[in-house]
């Protein structure tokens, strides 16, 4: 006892409604969220026990407005990783993503761990073309490629596991 957990500090970030708070809060108070106001962007904490002693999880969960601007000095300033999410059933949720990480990635000093998220599976029961797009993304840019249901939790554990997974491994890199 006493030890002091490491902390990760993941940011999430994608385009307005394709269930940024949903995924924080099933991750962090196991439970989905119908409304969150768009508007919020609020930080989430939880610690996530592992045999080899876990870890404290904090989760920044943006806002949709002044996207751009606000994603850039949280990207540049508060996350060790990023879970980029875009919702299945929206394909354009895709493009701003990708438009996003472009804009961030051109600001950063540093490299950042990232994980491509695909949320609310639940509601497309085969791979369609966001999926295929997602897949050939996520290869370009050398990330995992993660499918997400906030309603259901399917994959959520996951994605916060990839994400810290590749904070790791950065960190053991340096
Ligand atoms: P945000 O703007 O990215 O934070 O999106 P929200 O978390 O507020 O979610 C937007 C809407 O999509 C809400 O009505 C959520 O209940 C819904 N939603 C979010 N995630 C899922 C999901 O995985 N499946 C389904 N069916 N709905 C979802
Ligand atoms: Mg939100």
């Amino acid at each position: 006892a006493g030890r002091k957990l490491p902390e990760y500090k993941v940011v999430v970030l994608g385009a307005s409604g394709v269930g940024k708070s949903a995924l924080t809060i099933q991750m962090t108070h196991h439970c989905f969220v119908k409304e969150h106001d768009p508007t919020v962007q609020d930080s989430y904490w939880k610690d996530v026990a592992l045999d080899n002693g876990g870890y404290i999880l904090n989760v920044l969960d943006t806002a949709g407005q002044d996207i751009l601007r606000a994603l850039r000095e949280q990207c540049l300033a508060a996350g060790d990783g990023v879970l980029g999410v875009f919702a299945l059933e929206d394909p354009s949720s895709l493009d701003q993503l990708q438009q996003m990480w472009s804009s961030c990635s051109q600001h950063q000093k540093q490299w950042l761990p990232l994980v491509l998220v695909g949320n609310k599976c639940d509601l497309v029961n085969t791979s369609g073309d966001a999926d295929t797009a997602a897949a050939i993304l996520a290869h370009k840019w050398g990330v995992p490629f993660v499918k997400t249901s906030a309603k259901t939790r399917q994959g959520v554990e996951e994605a916060f596991a990839l994400i810290v997974h590749e904070i790791q491994r950065a960190q053991e890199a340096v």
